[in-house]
C-alpha cells in the first residue's frame, strides 16, 4: 500500500467523524477566544482516535496542540504543522467556513500522523483561536509555538465551485486603528458654544479617511465604522469612537499607510478642539500571505489526483481580505490554498448563506479531498529531502523568516 493509498483510506474512514465535527461547529458557532466547546469537540475526536491533545496550549484557553512522531533524538527531524481554525463570526455563525478548516485539519493530521511517525519526522496539529478578530496565530508565534516548526499548512474555504487558488493565493496585511475622541459635553441647544463635539471629530476623521482613499496604492484598502456616536441629540457628544482597518499588500506600505491614517485622526482632533486617543494594533497586525510554491505544488498534485481540475495560476486580484496565517507564512514556508465548496458563485464568505453551504454534501466531499491533499503535503515534506530543500531555498530567496516588530 502506498502512502497515498494509506492516506486516502484513513480519511475515508474518518468521513463520518469529520462530517459530524463540521456540523456540530456549525450548530454551535463560537466567536474568537470563546471557542471552548469547539476546541473540546476537536480534542474529544482526537482522543477517540488515540491522540492526546492539549487544550489551552500557548497560554490561550482555546488554543490546541497535538503531536505525533518525534521521540528520542528527533529534535532535528523535519516538523510540519497542520493549522486548524474554528472561530465563527458574530451573528452569522460559520460564514467564513472555519468549521470546514477544522475538519480538514483534523482529518489530515490523523491520516498523516502514523506515516510521519514511521518516517521519523514530526507532525503537529495547532489549533489557532480568533482568526477573525484576535490574531491568535501571532499570539502563538509570540508564545514560541512555532519555534521548532519547519513548515506549515492549512486550507481555507472559498466561494464558488473552483477548487484551488495555489499560486494565485494572496492576501493583504491588515492593521486596526481604534480612535476615541474626547470633547466636552454641553446642552446642544442651550449652550452649544460650551461644547467640543467628539462626534464631529469622528465624522471629520471618517471623511478624511475617505479622501485619503483616493491617493493610496491600488493594492491598499481603507475602511472603518463608527462604534460610538454619542448618547442623545441634545447632548454635545463628549466622547465618540471609530475603528478603521488599514490594509496593504506589503509590510512597508502597511506601516506608511497606518502613519497617514494616524495623522488624519490627529488632524480631526485639531479641527474640532478635541483630543484623540489612538490605539494602533489593539490586536496584532496580520501580515500579507506568502505562499510557498514548492509546497503548494504537492498540494495541487494530491488534490488533482482526487479528480479536481486545477485552474492555471492567474494574476490574483488586488486588495482583498487578510489572514493571520500570513504571519506564519513569513516565519516558515507555508501553504494556504483555497477550497471551493461547490456552491453558487454568488455566495461569499462573511455572508450568512455561506455558513449553510458548509454542511451540504458537496462541502463534505471537498473537506475530505482537501484533508487527503493536506496530509499528502505533510507526508511529502517529511519524506522528501528535495522538497524540503526547494521549499527552504524559495523561502530564503524571498527574504527568509521575518516577524512583525512593533
Ligand atoms: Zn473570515
Ligand atoms: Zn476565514
Amino acid at each position: 500500500m502506498t502512502a497515498a493509498d494509506e492516506i486516502a483510506a484513513a480519511v475515508e474512514g474518518l468521513r463520518p467523524d469529520l462530517a459530524r465535527l463540521a456540523r456540530e461547529l456549525y450548530d454551535e458557532p463560537e466567536i474568537g477566544f470563546e471557542e471552548h466547546a469547539s476546541a473540546a469537540r476537536i480534542a474529544a475526536l482526537l482522543a477517540a482516535h488515540g491522540v492526546d491533545a492539549e487544550v489551552g496550549a500557548f497560554g490561550l484557553d482555546t488554543a490546541l496542540r497535538a503531536s505525533a512522531g518525534g521521540g528520542a533524538g528527533a529534535a532535528s527531524a523535519p516538523h510540519f504543522a497542520i493549522i486548524a481554525e474554528y472561530d465563527a463570526l458574530p451573528g452569522i455563525g460559520h460564514a467564513c467556513g472555519h468549521n470546514i478548516i477544522a475538519g480538514v485539519a483534523v482529518g489530515a493530521f490523523l491520516a498523516a500522523a502514523p506515516i510521519v511517525a514511521r518516517l521519523g519526522g514530526r507532525l503537529s496539529l495547532i489549533g489557532t483561536p480568533a482568526e477573525e478578530n484576535g490574531g491568535g496565530k501571532e499570539l502563538i508565534i509570540r508564545a514560541g509555538g512555532f519555534d521548532d516548526v519547519d513548515a506549515a499548512g492549512m486550507v481555507h474555504p472559498s466561494s464558488g465551485s473552483g477548487t484551488s487558488s495555489v499560486l494565485g493565493q494572496r492576501t493583504t496585511g491588515v492593521r486596526r486603528v481604534a480612535v476615541t475622541f474626547h470633547g466636552r459635553a454641553a446642552h446642544a441647544a442651550g449652550a452649544p458654544w460650551l461644547g467640543r463635539n467628539a462626534l464631529d471629530a469622528v465624522v471629520t476623521a471618517y471623511q478624511s479617511v475617505a479622501q485619503l482613499r483616493q491617493h493610496i496604492l491600488p493594492t491598499d484598502r481603507l475602511h472603518g465604522i463608527i462604534t460610538d456616536g454619542g448618547a442623545a441629540p441634545n447632548i454635545v457628544p463628549e466622547r465618540a469612537s471609530a475603528l478603521f482597518y488599514v490594509r496593504s499588500a506589503e509590510v512597508g506600505a502597511l506601516r506608511e499607510l497606518t502613519d497617514r491614517v494616524v495623522a488624519v485622526l490627529e488632524g480631526a482632533a485639531l479641527a474640532t478642539g478635541t483630543r484623540a486617543e489612538i490605539d494602533v494594533d489593539p490586536v496584532p497586525p496580520y501580515l500579507p500571505l506568502q505562499t510557498n510554491t514548492a509546497l503548494t505544488s504537492r498540494w495541487t498534485e494530491a488534490f488533482a489526483a482526487r479528480g479536481h481540475e486545477i485552474p492555471p495560476p492567474a494574476e490574483p486580484p488586488q486588495g482583498g481580505p487578510s489572514t493571520d496565517m500570513g504571519n506564519v507564512s513569513r516565519l516558515v514556508p507555508s501553504i494556504h490554498p483555497s477550497l471551493g465548496l461547490g456552491g453558487p458563485d454568488d455566495v461569499f464568505p462573511h455572508n450568512a448563506a455561506f455558513a449553510d453551504l458548509t454542511v451540504l454534501p458537496a462541502a463534505l466531499d471537498a473537506l475530505v479531498d482537501a484533508a487527503v491533499a493536506l496530509a499528502a503535503t505533510a507526508v511529502a515534506y517529511v519524506a522528501d529531502p528535495e522538497l524540503r530543500a526547494a521549499a527552504a531555498a524559495e523561502f530564503a530567496a524571498s527574504g527568509g523568516p521575518s516577524r512583525w516588530e512593533g
